[in-house]
């Protein structure tokens, strides 16, 4: 669950549709983020939001126990308060 795919769901837009700084900005999210962890260089496709209020990069993701991030759209908006 990516700043990308928040993104498009707090601005009601499809998944295939391209995106700026100006939509992430929009929904409240950083277009380009590093990573907690190993502070790598993030677009919003890479970017997962955090449940500590940072974001955790696709390379620091830990699929097995992915508990430091939000695994759906609606957890994620839910709890940022995003949806309007
Ligand atoms: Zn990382």
């Amino acid at each position: 669950m990516s700043v990308f795919t928040l993104t498009a769901h707090v601005l009601g837009k499809g998944l295939d549709e391209q995106f700026t700084m100006e939509d992430t900005d929009k929904a409240g999210l950083p277009f380009f983020s590093g990573c907690q962890y190993c502070h790598a260089s993030l677009g919003p496709l890479q970017a997962l939001p955090g449940k500590n209020g940072y974001i955790v990069g696709t390379c620091c993701y830990d699929q097995d126990e992915p508990s430091d991030v939000y695994l759906s759209v609606e957890e994620a908006a839910k709890a940022l308060e995003m949806d309007q």
